[in-house]
């Protein structure tokens, strides 16, 4: 039996494939977040940073 406490949530940002746990995510206005970027709505259009991920806004 192993005990898994890290819960994972999918980053809020809708174009964004990425999971983090909840513990590492960038919160924000309620949400859950994988990275600033996704956080501040990519306003720069900068990307994640994240391989396979293709969200930028
Ligand atoms: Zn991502
Ligand atoms: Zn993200
Ligand atoms: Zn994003």
């Amino acid at each position: 039996m192993s005990s898994v406490d890290v819960e994972l949530v999918k980053c809020a940002c809708p174009d964004c494939v990425c999971v983090v746990s909840v513990a590492k995510a960038v919160s924000k206005d309620g949400k859950a977040f994988c990275c600033d970027e996704c956080a501040e709505g990519h306003k720069d259009h900068a990307g994640c940073h994240h391989a396979g991920c293709e969200c930028h806004g």
